[in-house]
């Protein structure tokens, strides 16, 4: 490759403007084409027209190369891509259409028309009770809406203009080399951003962005059976898009606080109670308070175990369909002192025992139960 200037290559002075430069470009690109042309050489000739328009048509390069000269030019561009992605796709040609001639698919950010805006994340706390029956709350969000002074154009007069850079393609062409020869490569127009369209006179207000920073108040459903770490989507609640573009979306996680008195296993929540010996042994009434603060009475069975867990139905999530159960788990807690007369009764009951179950005592029953007993 590398025959000579890129001027000299596509047959212009190197006083020629953007109009030249394309209308020679096209014209040799027609007539060397490799689905056109057969002569020998024209695929070579055919690259060489291509890197000498992608450097002399960007206004960037082309100030470096008329800076630079074509010799140290085109050996400081030499290997200024170390392969990566960029260049997996094909390329169509199409010579009836306007504009472009180079299409490239695949690789690279291809990035052009109106995008939609960025998604917003908020986190936010609840109480678990929330969390069981459902909740409505106001969130306040900042986010970017269209601006009010310009209707989201970014132009004072409501107008866009195509971009002169780009040609309202939004897309710059940037020339490649590598060790199979020259080939192009689109990138974002940095003058429009892709967009394609520049504003007819900037909008005072959003400076062009077409964009406004405000403070909004968002009602949002919490809905019942929420747990930690899951998020709500509010659609359009993002940030806003291009002119044309949709809003992105506000996305809630939900944190939920822990509970002093519940946890939740699933559908279910689950408390303990605290009762005595006794309690346990002859069997009680205990009022549970459930989490939304109402009272149920709760018979513990005679013979209770530690760490039975009691089921109150219906007391737990209240998801749409089953709602889940209140599980109450029953400690039996031994007293630490005792009156004289309690005292007494527990070693009335001590004896009792003893003398119930044999020889061996309370403990023969439940240790060494089987042995014993066949004495
Ligand atoms: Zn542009
Ligand atoms: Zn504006």
């Amino acid at each position: 490759m590398g025959a000579g200037d890129y001027y000299d290559i596509l047959g212009i002075p190197r006083n020629a403007d953007d109009k030249e430069i394309k209308k020679a470009y096209r014209n040799l690109a027609r007539k060397y084409h490799p689905d056109v042309c057969k002569e020998p050489g024209a695929e070579e000739k055919f690259k060489e027209i291509n890197e000498a328009y992608s450097v002399l048509s960007d206004e960037q390069k082309k100030a470096q190369y008329d800076n630079m000269g074509h010799e140290t030019y085109t050996n400081a561009s030499k290997g200024s891509y170390t392969g990566g992605g960029g260049f997996g796709g094909g390329f169509s040609a199409d010579f009836s259409g306007f504009g472009d001639i180079f299409d490239f698919f695949g690789g690279g950010q291809r990035r052009s028309g109106p995008q939609s805006g960025a998604d917003l994340l908020m986190r936010i706390q609840i109480k678990l009770e929330d969390a069981v029956s459902g909740v409505d709350r106001d969130i306040e969000v900042m986010h970017t809406e269209p601006c009010v002074a310009c209707n989201g154009s970014g132009s004072e007069t409501k107008k866009l203009n195509t971009c002169p850079r780009c040609g309202g393609t939004g897309q710059m062409r940037q020339a490649a080399h590598s060790a199979f020869g020259q080939f192009v490569r689109m990138t974002t127009c940095s003058q429009c951003d892709g967009k394609g369209k520049i504003p007819e006179k900037i909008c005072r207000e959003c400076r062009g962005s077409g964009h406004s920073r405000v403070k909004r108040t968002v009602s949002v459903h919490i809905p019942a059976g929420i747990d930690n770490g899951m998020r709500l989507r509010m659609e359009g609640y993002g940030e806003a898009g291009d002119y044309g573009a949709p809003n992105g979306d506000l996305f809630i996680e939900v944190y939920v606080q822990p509970h002093e008195r519940f946890t939740r296993n699933g559908d279910n929540l689950e408390t303990t109670i605290e009762i005595s010996p006794a309690m346990a042994v002859l069997g009680t009434s205990v009022e549970i308070e459930t989490i939304d603060k109402r009272h149920i009475d709760l018979r513990v069975p005679a013979g209770i175990q530690f760490n039975t867990a009691l089921k109150i139905q219906g007391e737990g999530i209240k998801r749409r369909g089953k709602p889940g159960d209140l599980l109450v788990r029953v400690k039996i807690v031994t007293p630490k002192s005792l009156s004289s007369e309690q005292k007494e009764l527990y070693q009335k009951l001590a004896e009792l025992e003893g003398k119930s179950s044999g020889s061996g005592g309370f403990f023969s029953g439940i240790m060494g139960g089987k042995k014993k007993s066949k004495k």
